[in-house]
């Protein structure tokens, strides 16, 4: 036992981890989560798999696997939810978030992302806390909600330094002078990417390409072209160093530079990054570079006075960029679907197993359902009463009247157990076993209250005016009861089997009455209400 404790404490610790890491190298980290996966199996520990899971979901997101991660994330969700796991609900709203924003849907990242916050409470860690804020003030951002973004970016800012992270301090930075570049408030970019440099400076961080080439884009808007130009060297530079090795911004980075070049009149240094950048696009089919190296052949051409030339790339740049928007609509629908799909499938699965557990006629539970239910009512140990009712005559019903007249009956005597037991026993449940007979289970409750209580149904329905529908027959029960302090029902068959013998005494007594109690002391122990009216 207690080297289980110690492996299921160790893997929550390296899941932990990975789930606070703000990089990821994404095909290491999947492989990593699938055999946490196996791990948690292993130990039995059903949070601990649920987490590899969104850790996988996250990384298939992170290699552009939308639909997967979105696929897996339904399940990830429920689980969470159902368990009241804040932690792991938190990451679940993230990554959706993420999910989304890939999808292109602001409205719904935003949603999540005001989730992932919202969850945080005392099981979050710091991570959470400062990364959840700076994620939902990107969210706002991309919204065009600029001053509720700025609002979080600065508590995500005060926390991580009053948290002593600095590493996240420098991602939330990075991305805050990214969403005024984007959202075009250069100067504001200028200024938050001097914070990121001074952090830098202070911690002793390289500023990772990626960050350069964000200062070197807002530079070029602030007309610092040759500054810009240095910077995005360094990028490239710090790029061919080989501690980076996402590839694919290098295209990126040498674009940027061109932009920066043509700016500063070196048209000829310009056209030497920008084919750089293009033999990579090419050679890695990064579509969507491609269009804005299409875009920024056209400036150099016009650059250079070569208006016929600017003309032609720009056709082709229009025809590109359409074409890239199309195809990235197309995936974007077609993920939509798949999760809708799987929400459909979800909601269409448990409204079977719902269906499968209910009595079609009467709409209350079946059979199947109380075989479900009662091992665990049983294995509680608490003091479980269960009663069989079985109605009095009925046969004469369908004999004299009707099959018909006999269903309604049958609907309208599930309908007044169910309305009576909820009155006095809220926790149970009313089952049809078939026929004309039907099961009360009253947990929490003890064989002389039930007795008590299941007499008073016995009344309410004998007393029911059913002159309307049987014209003067009457409509009677007899209830056999049991419970689970009698030793001898202290198991479900025993359970059962003492209830249906006290359903047979009940019903040679005269019917229309309630029997408890075992076997050795049944002798009128708890006998009430013979033959009422
Ligand atoms: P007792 O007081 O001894 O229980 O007599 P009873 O007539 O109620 O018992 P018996 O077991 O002889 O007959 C039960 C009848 O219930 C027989 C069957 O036709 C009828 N029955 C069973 N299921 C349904 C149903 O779904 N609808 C209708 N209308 N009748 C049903
Ligand atoms: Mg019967
Ligand atoms: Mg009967």
């Amino acid at each position: 036992m207690d080297g289980r404790v110690r492996d299921v404490e160790q893997l929550s610790a390296a899941l932990t981890q990975h789930e606070d890491q703000y990089l990821w190298d994404a095909d290491a980290t999947l492989e990593a989560a699938t055999a946490y996966e196996a791990a948690a199996l292993g130990l039995g520990d059903e949070r601990l798999a649920t987490r590899a899971r969104l850790l996988q979901a996250n990384m298939l997101m992170r290699k552009g696997e939308v639909s997967g991660a979105a696929q897996r994330i339904w399940k990830i969700h429920q689980w969470a939810t159902e368990h009241g796991d804040h932690l792991v609900q938190a990451r679940t709203h993230l990554v959706w978030a993420n999910i989304h924003r890939h999808l292109g849907d602001a409205a719904q990242s935003l949603e999540h992302s005001l989730l992932a916050v919202e969850l945080l409470d005392d099981t979050a860690t710091d991570h959470m806390r400062v990364w959840h804020r700076a994620k939902l003030a990107d969210a706002l951002g991309a919204a065009g909600s600029m001053d509720a973004a700025r609002d979080q970016y600065a508590q995500a800012e005060e926390l991580a330094v009053r948290l002593g992270l600095p590493q996240l301090l420098m991602g939330m930075l990075n991305n805050y002078a990214y969403t005024e570049f984007a959202t075009g408030e250069h100067a504001r970019a200028e200024a938050v990417a001097q914070r990121l440099q001074d952090v830098a400076a202070e911690y002793g961080f390289v500023l990772d390409p990626a960050v350069l080439d964000t200062i070197g884009a807002i530079e070029i808007e602030n007309g610092n072209y040759t500054q810009a130009e240095e910077t995005l060297r360094l990028a490239v530079a710090r790029h061919h160093d080989g501690r980076y090795e996402d590839a694919d911004s290098l295209a990126e980075f040498m674009l940027t530079l061109a932009r920066a070049q043509r700016f500063l009149g070196a048209t000829d240094r310009a056209q030497v990054s920008l084919d750089k950048s293009r033999a990579l696009c090419l050679e890695r089919e990064l579509g969507d570079v491609l269009v804005r190296v299409h875009q920024e052949q056209a400036e150099l051409h016009a650059a250079r006075g070569e208006y016929a030339d600017a003309f032609a790339v720009h056709k082709e740049f229009f025809a590109a960029h359409n074409a890239l928007h199309s195809s990235q609509r197309e995936a974007q629908a077609r993920t939509r679907q798949a999760m809708f799909e799987t929400t459909e499938a979800r909601r269409e699965a448990e409204r079977f197993r719902e269906q499968a557990r209910r009595d079609p006629l009467t709409g209350l539970r079946n059979r199947r359902y109380l075989d479900e239910q009662l091992p665990a009512l049983v294995a509680d140990g608490g003091s479980l009463t269960v009663a069989i009712v079985d109605l009095d005559h009925f046969k004469r019903i369908n004999d004299q009247l009707s099959h018909e007249v006999g269903d309604q009956v049958l609907v309208l005597v599930a309908k007044l157990l169910e309305t009576e037991l909820a009155a006095v026993a809220p926790e149970g449940f009313v089952a049809r076993m078939g026929g004309e007979e039907f099961l009360l289970a009253l947990p929490g409750t003890d064989v002389p209250q039930a007795t008590d209580q299941l007499d008073g149904i016995r009344r309410a329905i004998s007393s029911y005016d059913w002159t309307a529908l049987t014209h003067g027959l009457p409509v009677t029960v007899s209830i056999g009861v049991a419970g689970l302090s009698d030793a001898a029902a202290a198991t479900q068959s025993g359970l059962m089997s003492t209830a249906d013998r006290n359903l047979y005494v009940a019903k040679h007594a005269g019917r229309n009455q309630v029997v408890a109690g075992s076997r050795d002391r049944r002798a009128g122990s708890y006998r009430n209400g013979a033959n009422a009216a």
